[in-house]
């Protein structure tokens, strides 16, 4: 099998080697503060063949990817896409995630596209309110708040493309 550096290039599709670690990435992350590593380190890593921290890295799972390290990366290295292979890789060698309530987050999102065929933020969170590590009472004020302005409809609207999008969802598989 490939080394842990293969395998994420083949899956990221990105030029990880031509990282020169001018911290830009880590530099512009909006969760870096919540991670142990951050982006560069994390290649850093990577390069070194840490395979167990990084692969067990809550940092991988609080990743948003916001594309902030990609638009200031000089050599274009979508630290998103990186994420994505370490995620994926992490969970087909049987690591738990670093984070558990990041990857319920994950599976949430996908089930309530696979049965409505579109997001549905109040279907989404009130499940990840139940499921969660999150205190339930957690930002209810700000759910609260935006419900009132009209901005989270509560009754989710099914799309009409929903047999599409499951169909998409299972070929992805
Ligand atoms: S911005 Fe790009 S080159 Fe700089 S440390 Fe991050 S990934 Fe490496
Ligand atoms: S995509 Fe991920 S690593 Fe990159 S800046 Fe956003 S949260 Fe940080």
């Amino acid at each position: 099998m490939n080394n842990l550096l293969d395998q994420v290039k083949q899956i990221s599709e990105q030029p990880i080697e031509q990282c020169y670690h001018c911290h830009k990435c880590t530099a512009g992350c909006p969760v870096v503060s919540a991670m142990r590593y951050g982006p560069d380190r994390l290649l850093r890593m990577l390069a070194l063949e840490q395979e167990e921290p990084l692969l067990s890295s809550r940092d991988i799972w609080l990743c948003a990817g916001c594309y902030s390290c990609a638009a200031r990366c000089p050599n274009d290295i979508d630290l998103a896409a990186v994420m994505d292979a370490l995620r994926q890789i992490a969970m087909a060698q049987g690591y738990p995630a670093g984070e558990p309530d990041a990857l319920l987050f994950h599976r949430l999102f996908l089930r309530v596209l696979s049965v409505f065929g579109r997001s549905h933020e109040a279907a989404m969170l009130g499940l990840f309110k139940v499921l969660s590590h999150v205190p339930l009472m957690n930002d209810v004020g700000a759910g609260i708040g935006l419900f009132l302005r009209g901005k989270v409809p509560i009754i989710p609207k099914r799309s009409g493309a929903a047999a599409d999008v499951r169909q998409i969802m299972q070929r992805s598989k």
